[in-house]
């Protein structure tokens, strides 16, 4: 069918490829509300700047484009046949204040560039491929994280339209003002059955592949938690006079809390513990500490092993607290399962990594994205690209390569050429 001229132009340069992602990674970077800074948050006019940006890549890649009524930015790439099913993948444009510029971004502009590659070559499948620039997933300006996906999956609270940023600008005024009618909400939401699976690439914001020495990892979920505030009640007294064995110092019930926490949380691969916050309120250098107040967040990929080392952990509060003669109030404040990543497109991905000479890593993912709010509607997936500089994100001094943004591009493109849609009712 094709000759041989056609065949030559069927070779992708990735590392061509990659250094275009690399380098629009940094020109979006441009679109920030501060200068100096990496901070776009929702409906700004740096984040009004970086979706036209994104839109005018997805037009060049040979993609339509439309934005939906909550302001996802959604590049199509049409398949063999309009009817075609939907491959979706995607990653969010907004970012914390002062972040990084891979955390996002990176999961629109690859596959940006890979849809590029697809049109030259005059390829189609017989699905269609929609990348979703998510236009809010991080929650900074008007502290209602995941409003893209929850717009995509149905789920968008109105409720949040309320909501102020630190102006007082109501999130309904702030879409009024980018031409975006919340009415037309429901609009965005897709039905279920729709998308034949989501899969998202994203840096791993932590250090787990880097220390391994791997470039790729494949997501088996996205982890569960669950966080509480302790309040601790002992007794105030003189730091000079009380003697240590008639003691109920609640900072130091606090302190043996949190290190049975690292010790549990230690036990097992997957589960992690912190404690964020920890204050003695009113606390002076010569003062029993009466009073303590702390957090506790709790998290892993499998919903058993973090149940179960919350139950210790409250157990154990109990315990330390009548040996010291200490009151603990234990308040739950937050409990998310984890949403596991489907089986059969796990394998497609770790299928694609040894093609590609990686060696097959799975790992959950510790923080939360948009695809816990697509699963929903859709099947889900994740690939891990590593971080540099110990696995920081969310900070300036997040980093990645360019030869792992080319190793990803063609893990993903194998896995896209590859995908198959599942006949109803499996998968
Ligand atoms: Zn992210």
């Amino acid at each position: 069918m094709t000759t041989m001229q056609e065949q030559t132009d069927l070779t992708i340069d990735f590392a061509t490829m990659s250094n275009q992602i690399m380098e629009r990674v940094d020109v979006l970077a441009l679109h920030t509300e501060q200068e100096g800074m990496m901070t776009r948050t929702y409906l700004t006019a740096a984040h009004r700047g970086a979706a036209g940006q994104i839109a005018a890549w997805m037009r060049d890649a040979g993609m339509t484009v439309r934005r939906d009524a909550s302001g996802n930015v959604i590049g199509r790439y049409e398949g063999t046949d309009p009817g075609s099913p939907l491959l979706m993948t995607g990653s969010h444009f907004d970012t914390v204040r002062n972040g990084g510029r891979y955390d996002g971004p990176l999961g629109i502009l690859l596959p940006i560039g890979c849809v590029a590659e697809w049109n030259r070559q005059g390829k189609r499948f017989p699905f269609a491929v929609e990348v979703v620039a998510f236009c809010e997933e991080e929650g900074v300006r008007f502290k209602a994280p995941l409003l893209g996906s929850r717009a995509i999956a149905g789920t968008f609270d109105t409720r949040v339209l309320d909501n102020v940023d630190d102006q007082g600008i109501t999130m309904h005024e702030a879409m009024l003002g980018a031409d975006l009618d919340p009415v037309h909400l429901p609009t965005a939401a897709v039905a279920r059955g729709k998308i034949a699976a989501f899969v998202e690439v994203h840096i791993e914001q932590g250090p787990v592949l880097q220390e391994e020495g791997l470039a790729l990892g494949v997501v088996t979920a996205i982890s569960g938690a669950t966080r509480y505030m302790l309040e601790l009640e002992g007794v105030a007294g003189h730091a000079g006079t009380v003697p240590m064995m008639s003691r109920h110092d609640a900072a130091m019930a606090g302190a043996e809390i949190a290190l049975f926490i690292e010790k549990r949380c230690n036990a097992a691969p997957g589960l992690v513990g912190t404690v964020g916050q920890f204050t003695v309120p009113n606390g002076a250098g010569n003062v029993i500490p009466g009073r303590a107040i702390m957090s506790i967040d709790i998290r892993a990929g499998e919903d058993t092993l973090r149940v179960a080392a919350a139950d210790d952990i409250t157990m154990e509060i109990e315990r330390i607290c009548a040996r010291r003669g200490v009151r603990a109030n234990v308040k739950k404040t937050y409990e998310a399962v984890s949403v596991g990543c489907a089986d059969w497109l796990q394998q497609r991905w770790t299928a694609s990594l040894q093609r590609h000479g990686c060696a097959p890593r799975s790992l959950p993912s510790g923080a939360g994205h948009d695809g816990m709010i697509i699963a929903a509607i859709a099947p889900i997936a994740m690939l891990f690209v590593r971080c540099g500089n110990g696995g920081i994100s969310h900070n300036p001094a997040e980093t990645m390569t360019a030869e792992d943004a080319a190793l990803a591009s063609r893990v993903f493109v194998d896995f896209v050429e590859n995908f198959e849609v599942p006949a109803a009712g499996q998968a």
